[in-house]
């Protein structure tokens, strides 16, 4: 049996996180090893591995996604100081969990370009 992820054991509230949004299709909540003040990783409850795997018929969650993030933003305060929104896909780019999930940074002045 393949293992489950740990953001799935996180949207089954096997691990605790700290949830800063949450609807039918998305859960969001703060990075664990934040790389910068505000730091939240939202993730579809859908087990998608990666943008790599994403289905034309996931078109409305992707659009969905990117909604919240733009409510998360306002609502965290990031919005007139500025916020970066990374998706890593596949080993080159340093996705660690495979369970897709998009990075809100914002905070401080982020470097470009990225390391
Ligand atoms: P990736 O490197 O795959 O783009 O990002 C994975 C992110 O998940 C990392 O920023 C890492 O700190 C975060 N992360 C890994 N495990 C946990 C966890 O158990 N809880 C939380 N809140 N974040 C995690």
């Amino acid at each position: 049996m393949t293992q489950k992820s740990i953001f799935q054991r996180i949207i089954d509230r096997e691990i605790p996180a700290q949830i800063v949004y949450e609807d039918d299709r998305c859960l969001a909540f703060r990075d664990v090893n934040p790389q910068a003040p505000t730091h939240i990783l939202l993730i579809p409850k859908k087990p998608i591995t990666s943008i790599a795997t994403l289905e034309d018929a996931d078109a409305a969650l992707v659009g969905h996604l990117w909604l919240v993030i733009r409510d998360l933003a306002q609502q965290l305060g990031v919005v007139d100081g500025g916020y970066r929104v990374v998706v890593n896909c596949g080993r080159d780019a340093g996705q660690t969990v495979d369970h897709l999930h998009f990075h809100l940074l914002a905070g401080r002045t982020l470097d470009w370009p990225p390391g």
